[in-house]
C-alpha cells in the first residue's frame, strides 16, 4: 500500500503544531472530544432538513476506552463519520476544517453550536500518540475507512470493517520518558478530571467504563471490582439554562462545585445575551476575601468558554482590576479565537463582553445597595477598597460609573452613608462636602478641625483608610458639590472670617515672631476660625494633605513629600493669653511655648515628632 505524503507546507506546520500551539497535552482530549461532538451535531443538523433522518439523542454518545496492556486510548463517537474522501480532505491537510465547511454549506449562522473552525485540533493528538488510527463509517455509506499516521511522516488509507456510523480514534500512546508520564492518559480518574475540566458541558454523554467495588456475594467484607458505563460530563451548562427553572441552590452548588471560593456568594448575577455578540455568563459576588485576593498569587479572571468547551481558566481581559473579586464564568460562540484557542485572536468581541459585563455588575451592585443595604455593607467591608482604588485607576477613567457604590462613615449617621445621602441632605448654606481623615473613626470624632465644620451642624464623612483621600482627590466633585478637608486653609465658611481677619491683624507681630522660631517647617502661623476648644491644630494649603503625606511617607521610595502645613492658634484660648504675655516679657518662653504648639499638632494628626527628647525636655522646663 502506497504512503501518501502530506503536502510540504503540512509536514512543517504538523512539527510546530505539535511543538508549539498547545501550552499543555492534556488539551489533545478536549479537541479529539470536541470533534465528536460535531459529528453528531451534523447529524443532528442533517436531520432537522432531511425528513428520511430521524434523531433520536439517546443514540448518540461519544465514548472513552483507555486500554492499559495495549496502551491505547480510543475515543469513539456515533456521529457522521468520514468518507474515504474526507478523510483524505480533513485529516490529510492539515488546517482544513470539514467542520467550518459543514457551517458554511449549511449557511447555520444561528444556534450553531459546532466548535471547529481551524482545522489544526485533531493533530494535538500527535502530542501525546506515536500511532494515531482512524476508524470511520460515514453516514449513508457502506463502507469503513481505516485512515493511519505517525506523524509527520504521513499517512495510509485503507478499507475495513465497522459496522455502525461514526468514528474510533486509537491512540497509541508514547512511552514514557523522563518528563513525561503519557500512561497518565490510561487512568480513569485522569480522565475523568480532564473530561470534567474542558468538556464538562459537551451536549451528548461521554460515557467511560468506570471501575466500581461491591461487597462480594456471600461475603461480609470482601470486596471485588466490576466496571460499568457511566456518564462523565454533565452535559447541561447550567448558564444554558433558564433563569426561572433555577434556585439560588442551584447557583449556590454551581459556586461550590466549581471552586470558586469556600464562602456563600452575596449574589449571583445570570446573564444571557443575543445580541450581535451572543454569550452568557454567570457570575458570583462573593461574601470574604478570598485567602490569597491580598498575595502575588491572586489572579483576576473569569473562566471563558466557547461554545460549551473550556477555553481559558482565568481570562483576565473580561474583568477591570476593581472587580477582580467577581468569579464566574463566560461562554460564546462568537469568538475569534485563534489556533491555539488558548489565545483569543482578536479581541473586539472579548472587549465587548468586558464592557457588558462590567456594567451590569455596576447595576447589580446598585441594587444591591438599593434593596439588601445590609448585604452590600458587608460586600463593601470586604471590597470597598477595591471600589475606591478604581475611583483612582487610570487617571480616573471609570470614576462616574463607581462614585455611587462608594460609602463613607458619617459623623452624623455614626454608619456608612453613599455621597448621594449626603449630598442630597446638605443645608442650602452648605458649599463643600466636608471630610475629616485619620486613623480611626474614635481619632476622627477627636479632631480639632473637626470642631468649626461640627458646630455649623455639616456633617462630616471620615475617611479611614489611606486611599479615600486620592480617590475624592480623583473624584474632585460630586453631584457639582467639590470635596473639602476640614483641615483645607480655606473652609468656605464664610461669617466668621471677617472676624478671624482682625483677629490676625492685631495679632500679626506675635504670628510673624512665632513663623520665625518655627522657619521652614510651616507655612505660615495664622489665628484659627475652626477652632472652638483647642489651643492649635495644623491647617493645610495646597494639594499634599497631612494624611497623604503619611502615604507617601510609608511608600518605600519615599519622595519626601510634604504637606504645606499652616499653624492655627485659637485666640480665644487661655493659651493665646499666655503667648501674648510671653511676647511681650519673655521671648525664650515665647520660643518654648510655640515649639510645643508646634510638636502638639504634630501628635494630634499622629505625625512623629522631630526631637522626642527635646519635646520631653521642653515639657519638664514648664513643670518646675
Ligand atoms: P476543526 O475541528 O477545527 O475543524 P480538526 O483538526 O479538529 O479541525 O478536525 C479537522 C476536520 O476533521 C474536522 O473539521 C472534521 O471535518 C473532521 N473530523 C475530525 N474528527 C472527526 C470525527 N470524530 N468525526 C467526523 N469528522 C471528524
Ligand atoms: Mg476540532
Amino acid at each position: 500500500m502506497a504512503k501518501k505524503q502530506f503536502k510540504a507546507e503540512s509536514k512543517r506546520l504538523l512539527e510546530m503544531m505539535i511543538h508549539s500551539i498547545y501550552s499543555q497535552k492534556e488539551i489533545f482530549l478536549r479537541e479529539l472530544i470536541s470533534n465528536a461532538s460535531d459529528a453528531i451535531d451534523k447529524i443532528y443538523y442533517k436531520a432537522l432538513t432531511d425528513d428520511s433522518l430521524t434523531f433520536d439523542k439517546d443514540n448518540y454518545y461519544i465514548k472513552i476506552i483507555p486500554n492499559k496492556e495495549n496502551r491505547t486510548l480510543t475515543i469513539l463517537d456515533t456521529g457522521i463519520g468520514m468518507t474515504k474522501e474526507e478523510l483524505e480532505n480533513n485529516l490529510g491537510t492539515i488546517a482544513k476544517s470539514g467542520s467550518l465547511a459543514f457551517k458554511n454549506e449549511n449557511e447555520l449562522k444561528d444556534g450553531h453550536e459546532i466548535i471547529g473552525q481551524f482545522g489544526v485540533g485533531f493533530y494535538s493528538a500527535f502530542m501525546v500518540a506515536d500511532v494515531v488510527t482512524v476508524i470511520s463509517k460515514a453516514l449513508g455509506s457502506d463502507e469503513a475507512y481505516k485512515w493511519e499516521s505517525q506523524g509527520a511522516d504521513g499517512y495510509t488509507i485503507e478499507p475495513c470493517e465497522k459496522d455502525s456510523v461514526g468514528t474510533e480514534i486509537i491512540l497509541k500512546l508514547k512511552e514514557n520518558t523522563e518528563d513525561e508520564n503519557y500512561d497518565e492518559f490510561l487512568e480513569e480518574y485522569r480522565l475523568k478530571e480532564i473530561i470534567k475540566k474542558y468538556s464538562d458541558f459537551i451536549r451528548y454523554p461521554i460515557k467511560m467504563d468506570v471501575t466500581e467495588r461491591k461487597r462480594k456475594e456471600g461475603s461480609e467484607n470482601e470486596f471485588e471490582e466490576y466496571k460499568e458505563e457511566k456518564i462523565i460530563n454533565s452535559m447541561v451548562p447550567i448558564w444554558r439554562k433558564n433563569k426561572s427553572e433555577l434556585t439560588d441552590e442551584d447557583y449556590e452548588n454551581f459556586y461550590q462545585e466549581k471552586h470558586y471560593g469556600f464562602d456563600k456568594p452575596i449574589k449571583h448575577i445570570h446573564i444571557s445575551v443575543d445580541g450581535t455578540v451572543r454569550y452568557q455568563a454567570i457570575l458570583f459576588i462573593p461574601e470574604k476575601i478570598p485567602f490569597d485576593y491580598y498575595t502575588k498569587e491572586f489572579e483576576k479572571g473569569l473562566e471563558l468558554y466557547s461554545s460549551g468547551v473550556l477555553i481559558m481558566e482565568k481570562c483576565p481581559d473580561l474583568l477591570p482590576d476593581y472587580f477582580s473579586f467577581v468569579k464566574g464564568m463566560v461562554d460564546s460562540e462568537d469568538l475569534s479565537l485563534n489556533i491555539s484557542r488558548e489565545m483569543l485572536q482578536q479581541d473586539k468581541q472579548l472587549k465587548f463582553i468586558a464592557k457588558n459585563i462590567k456594567n451590569k455588575i455596576k447595576r447589580e451592585l446598585e441594587s444591591l445597595l438599593k434593596n439588601e443595604r445590609d448585604k452590600y455593607e458587608a460586600f463593601y467591608q470586604s471590597f470597598g477598597r477595591q471600589l475606591k482604588f478604581g475611583v483612582y485607576q487610570d487617571f480616573g477613567r471609570d470614576k462616574e460609573l463607581l462614585q455611587d457604590l462608594l460609602m463613607f462613615y458619617s459623623s452624623k449617621e455614626k454608619k456608612l452613608v453613599t455621597l448621594n445621602e449626603y449630598v442630597s441632605r446638605m443645608p442650602e448654606d452648605q458649599k463643600y462636602i466636608y471630610y475629616a481623615t485619620g486613623e480611626t473613626i474614635e481619632r476622627i470624632e477627636k479632631l480639632p478641625q473637626t470642631e468649626l465644620v461640627a458646630e455649623k451642624g455639616y456633617e462630616i464623612l471620615y475617611f479611614t483608610e489611606d486611599i479615600d483621600e486620592f480617590a475624592i482627590k480623583m473624584l474632585m466633585k460630586y453631584k457639582d458639590k467639590e470635596f473639602k478637608s476640614v483641615s483645607s486653609g480655606d473652609l468656605g465658611i464664610e461669617e466668621d472670617k471677617a472676624q478671624t481677619e482682625a483677629e490676625e491683624k492685631e495679632n500679626k507681630e506675635l504670628f510673624d515672631y512665632m513663623k520665625e522660631v518655627l522657619s521652614d517647617k510651616v507655612k505660615d502661623v495664622r489665628a484659627s476660625t475652626r477652632l472652638k476648644s483647642h489651643p492649635v491644630c495644623f491647617a493645610t494649603e495646597g494639594e499634599v494633605s497631612i494624611e497623604m503625606e503619611k502615604v507617601f511617607n510609608s511608600m518605600p521610595n519615599n519622595q519626601n513629600i510634604k504637606a504645606e502645613k499652616i499653624l492655627e492658634i485659637n485666640v480665644h484660648h487661655d493659651v493665646f493669653q499666655s503667648l501674648k504675655d510671653a511676647y511681650a516679657n519673655d521671648k525664650e518662653k515665647l520660643k518654648l511655648y510655640t515649639n510645643l504648639l508646634y510638636n502638639q499638632a504634630l501628635l494630634i494628626e499622629g505625625l512623629p515628632i522631630n526631637d522626642p527628647v527635646e519635646f520631653s525636655n521642653d515639657i519638664c522646663k514648664i513643670m518646675v
